[in-house]
């Protein structure tokens, strides 16, 4: 065997740009792909003696937004790159010294701002070529570097203020959930900014992507954002949000999620699909159908729902079979979509509302309709109680959540004599009533999930703070 020249490595290494500065990036080494790529953000294009170079800008550890090495390096070619998500993008190529042990040579990358992967880093089979061996099996063959050597070596390169930068996407500062998620970042020693949906607008721009506000200011640099999106704006709302995703920005809920959490039968399919309980529902596009529907789902009384209905208003309750058809044939006759559900009697106008934050119920509280009503959703707090869940409610709402791909999600669910049955997904959850009628601090679990996403930890003050290391 001729391999005596060859290194071997493993599916994870750490690595060094000297040239770049950066002293240490974990790469994912993957011969699957042909080039090499880095994540790069803030990429711009500039002469210098008449050569193209670009700057950019590197987070050059995992789940670390506050670590930033700024580079620059002259470009060597242009490329259309396919990434693992089979999306085409074309990149910039640089070409630099890649050292990993005691071993160093000129590789090329591609900067590229997508971050889909997790790491910063990934060596393709190009790089590899004639010199490497891997070991899909092994990772770190090259050494590990403890946390306090990474802390040591990026300390000039890592933002002195304490807190994170959050944006909330929302319509109205005043609304009490908005309220209660200022402050509880605020607490928590972030900066927060209310940005109006409506008046942010972007450049796509397959470089530099950007958010601007109105007046002109880009919101670029922000950490994350939490976006509590308004149902007459979720088609705006989410391309913002996907517009911030594209920049490397983290949304506590993800555009797609927030998306398909906004279709309501499509979220009852996903949730089916995954083997969650749902009351037996109906839906047909043509009046023809009605009386069918009506049997499918055990004939009256029963629940129709309007897809596009604004909260709790289209919602109704057909107590005879009679009163049913003649409903549904009027809702068809207007064009609305509209789904027909079982009606779950013995729930006695009862429901629960689950608030779960990064796969845990936080809290829950029970709502109760008024006399002679059948939706616990209406009225707001004073009807609000708590209540003890049980661990099968619990499994349902994480894996509800889960399943939409929502960090943060009000689930309702109603007690059946089946068991609990989920009704909704809500990605904008309320907060503030729950938060009265539990006693949790709802908000401030939101702001701890950006914290544990970005790996962000409390900076405790400390006399050696006061005055410079020596
Ligand atoms: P929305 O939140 O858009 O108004 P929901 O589907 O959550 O629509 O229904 C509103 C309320 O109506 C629920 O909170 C629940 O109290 C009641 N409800 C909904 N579906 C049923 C059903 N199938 N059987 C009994 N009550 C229901
Ligand atoms: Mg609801």
């Amino acid at each position: 065997m001729k391999n005596d020249q060859k290194i071997i490595v493993g599916s994870e290494e750490w690595c060094a740009l000297p040239l770049l500065g950066i002293p240490a990036i974990k790469a994912r080494v993957d011969s699957g792909a042909r080039t090499s790529a880095i994540h790069a953000f803030n990429i711009k294009a500039f002469k210098r003696e008449d050569a193209a170079w670009v700057s950019f800008e590197v987070h050059p550890l995992q789940n670390n937004r506050r670590t930033i090495v700024r580079c620059e390096a002259e470009v060597v070619d242009k490329r259309v790159v396919k990434s693992s998500s089979g999306i085409a993008e074309k990149r910039y190529v640089i070409r630099t010294q890649l050292q990993h042990g005691d071993m160093s040579w000129d590789v090329e990358l591609t900067l590229t701002n997508r971050d889909s992967m997790g790491y910063r880093m990934l060596l393709g089979r190009e790089a590899m070529m004639g010199r490497i061996l891997v070991d899909p099996a092994a990772g770190f063959l090259g050494g590990e570097v403890p946390e306090e050597m990474l802390e040591e070596q990026y300390s000039n390169h890592t933002r002195e203020s304490s807190g994170l930068n959050i944006g909330l996407l929302a319509s109205n500062p005043d609304l009490p959930s908005n309220v209660r998620i200022m402050e509880a970042g605020e607490e928590r020693g972030h900066r927060m900014h209310f940005y109006d949906i409506k008046q942010c607008y972007m450049k796509l721009d397959a470089e530099n992507p950007e958010v601007h506000y109105r007046g002109g200011r880009i919101l670029n640099k922000l950490d994350a954002v939490i976006p509590r999106i308004r149902p007459d704006l979720t088609f705006y709302g989410c391309a913002l949000v996907r517009q911030f995703e594209s920049i490397g920005i983290y949304s506590l809920n993800s555009a797609e999620a927030i998306g398909s959490s906004r279709d309501k039968l499509f979220s009852l399919q996903m949730l089916l699909r995954n083997g969650l309980s749902i009351p037996t529902s109906g839906f047909a596009d043509s009046p023809i159908e009605t009386s069918e529907l009506i049997d499918m789902v055990n004939g009256a009384p029963l629940v129709v729902k309007l897809l596009e209905g604004p909260q709790g208003r289209g919602v109704v309750l057909a107590e005879t079979r009679k009163a049913g058809e003649s409903l549904i044939n009027a809702f068809k006759s207007l064009q609305a979509n509209l789904l027909v559900q079982e009606f779950i009697k013995e729930a006695d106008g009862k429901d629960l509302r689950l608030f779960v934050v990064d796969g845990k119920v936080v809290t829950a509280m029970q709502r109760q309709a008024v006399a002679g009503d059948f939706r616990a959703n209406l009225n707001r707090s004073v009807s609000a109680s708590t209540v003890k869940i049980t661990l099968e409610e619990k499994r349902l709402a994480t894996k509800a959540a889960k399943v939409m791909g929502l960090k943060v999600a009000g689930v309702d669910i109603i007690r059946s004599r089946k068991g609990p049955l989920l009704l909704e997904v809500n990605s904008s959850p309320r907060i503030e009533d729950i938060e009265e009628v539990t006693g949790k601090d709802v908000a401030g679990a939101m702001i701890s999930a950006i914290e544990r996403q970005l790996g962000w930890k409390r900076r405790l003050a400390t006399p050696l703070d006061a005055k410079p290391r020596s």
